[in-house]
Parts: C-alpha cells; sequence; structure tokens
C-alpha cells in the first residue's frame, strides 16, 4: 500500500497515525518523516532516546511499550504519550518525573483484551479500581487522555472485532464517568488498531492507530 492513500484514507476518518518505528533506522524513519508523519512510536525506551536525539525536534515521539518505573526519568523531558501505563507506581513515578521537568506528560492505559498471557496491561477490572483510588487523582502532572489495547495475534477478524468493540464499550463507560475536561484528564483517545487490523479497529471506533510493518516494511525480529 502506497503511504500517502494510507494517510489520505486515515484523515478522512479522522483518525491519528503513530507510525511505528521499532527497529529501523534513523534514515528511514527521516525518509517518512520527509511525507509529512511526526508522530513516531517505539516500544523500547533506549531506542526511543537514540533516535529522539539524532531526529528532528518537531516529532512526537509515543512510548508503545513497556515501561520500567527506573527508566521513567530518561523519557519524561520529551516523551508526547506513554501509551503502556499498568500500575499505579509507574504512574507516581511518571507525575514525579513530569513535576521535575516542570511538564504534564499524557499517558494511557494499557489494557489487557487478547486470548494470549503474555501482554502486558490491565484487566478492565483493575483499571476500574485504579480510576477509583484516591491516591490518583492527586497527580496533577500527569494526564489521562484514554486508552490503549492490542487484539490477539489471530487471523480471525470476528475475533479481533469482538475484542475491540469490548474496549470500545469500556472506553465509552469511563469516558462518560470523566466527562469534564480537567487538569488531569482529557479522556478522548483510543488506541487500538496495528498493520495487520487496522480496519477493524477503525470500524470499532479507534480514535489513533499504531502502524509499523505497512509502513516501514517488515521487520526481522
Ligand atoms: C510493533 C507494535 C505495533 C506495530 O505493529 P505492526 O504490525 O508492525 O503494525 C503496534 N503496537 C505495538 C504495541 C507494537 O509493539
Amino acid at each position: 500500500m502506497k503511504l500517502q492513500d494510507l494517510i489520505g484514507e486515515l484523515e478522512q476518518k479522522h483518525v491519528k497515525l503513530i507510525a511505528v518505528s521499532k527497529t529501523k533506522s534513523v534514515e528511514e524513519i527521516r525518509t517518512v518523516y520527509n511525507t509529512g508523519i511526526r508522530d513516531f512510536g517505539e516500544n523500547k525506551v533506549q531506542e526511543l532516546i537514540s533516535k529522539h536525539e539524532q531526529l528532528p525536534d518537531d516529532i512526537h515521539w509515543h512510548l508503545i511499550g513497556h515501561l520500567q518505573t527506573n527508566k521513567v526519568k530518561y523519557i519524561a523531558p520529551f516523551v508526547h504519550i506513554i501509551h503502556s501505563v499498568d500500575s499505579l507506581k509507574l504512574l507516581v513515578e511518571i507525575n514525579k518525573q513530569a513535576e521535575k521537568n516542570n511538564r504534564i506528560i499524557d499517558y494511557l492505559f494499557q489494557i489487557h483484551i487478547a486470548r494470549e498471557e503474555t501482554k502486558f496491561g490491565l484487566r478492565v477490572e483493575e483499571c476500574s479500581h485504579l480510576l477509583n483510588d484516591a491516591q490518583w487523582t492527586k497527580l496533577k502532572h500527569i494526564r489521562l487522555r484514554g486508552l490503549m489495547a492490542m487484539a490477539s495475534n489471530t487471523s480471525d477478524a470476528n475475533q479481533i472485532s469482538e475484542e475491540f468493540t469490548r474496549i470500545r464499550h469500556y472506553f465509552m463507560e469511563v469516558k462518560q464517568r470523566f466527562n469534564q475536561v480537567t487538569d488531569n484528564i482529557c479522556f478522548d483517545e483510543l488506541c487500538i488498531g496495528m498493520s495487520s487490523d487496522y480496519a477493524i479497529a477503525i470500524a470499532c471506533g479507534a480514535t489513533m492507530v499504531r502502524i509499523g510493518s505497512l509502513i516501514f516494511g517488515s521487520r526481522n525480529e
């Protein structure tokens, strides 16, 4: 697929594109940057930092992979959205590092919807529990923007659609609850969908998609 066609399709549907550039070189990212894309996603902190240093300042860097508490300080000065928040402990650290850097860091809760056991993320009940935690509302240097999830790694479109629909329902439920925009909540992003399932994700209400191989070609992982 031509990148311009993908960009056009997503623009028409008002869905934001995050180009997932993990394992790809700075030169490859620059080529995609030159087509006008400004949002890039990485899943490893070290790689994110290194690419941030080498590439233009107007790139929005998204962390889409698991984040360890002791690494938050390295990305806090510049990260655009952290997609993979799955504990209060991690949030407390993000808040602390955001305060040190005199900024407010946007984040998503990563929700586990897939059948596979290996994937990271909160279960829906755990997320609701966290949202009820009084300590969470006191963290003023972070802002909850929405939810992120990955569907099962399957070719069964019905199953993927069922999983995305479930997260969409939960998203709407939380959105209704926090319908007022405050300093630390602006709940408007549902980040679901990758190269293989982004069309299903958009049909299920995605506001953001994370697309790697379709843009950059396959990875040798
Ligand atoms: C790698 C990755 C993607 C992109 O995967 P593609 O299949 O290459 O589009 C999206 N989300 C996360 C969390 C990833 O790690």
